[in-house]
């Protein structure tokens, strides 16, 4: 399995987590790593890097510094790449606000959707197919 940035295809899974860059609305940066398990929400930050709830995070890849925001469905959201066990690519989509959990898997026949929050960015999702 891996994690893949959408512009440069650099592969982001690192020990067993997904790294991305992170900053805030007010100029804070890091770096964060994300659980490849879509669904589990565990993160790993630095403990000075402190999110409030609502906050809107901006997640870059750590290799080529795009931006991931997937700006032609929903800037809130970020977009990237996963390649599965048996070689599959899907598009995967999560939210950057701090506190919303929630992911969207999508392949070319199934869409899958994880998270509490999930039914907020649902209606972008429920008809797209990759
Ligand atoms: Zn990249």
């Amino acid at each position: 399995m891996n994690f893949i940035c959408p512009n440069c295809e650099g592969h982001l899974l690192v020990g067993g987590y997904v790294i991305f860059t992170i900053s805030t609305k007010q100029g804070k940066r890091g770096l964060t790593l994300l659980s490849p398990k879509l669904g589990d929400y565990t993160r790993v930050i630095n403990l000075n890097f402190q999110l409030e709830k609502g906050e809107e995070v901006d997640f870059f890849c750590p290799l080529c510094q795009s931006n991931l925001a997937a700006y032609e469905i929903d800037k809130r959201l970020v977009r990237l790449l996963m390649v599965d066990e048996s070689s599959e690519k899907h598009e995967i989509f999560f939210s950057g606000i701090e506190g919303e959990n929630c992911t969207y898997k999508i392949s070319e026949k199934k869409y899958e959707k994880f998270g509490i929050t999930s039914e907020k960015y649902d209606h972008y999702f429920m008809t797209r197919r990759v």
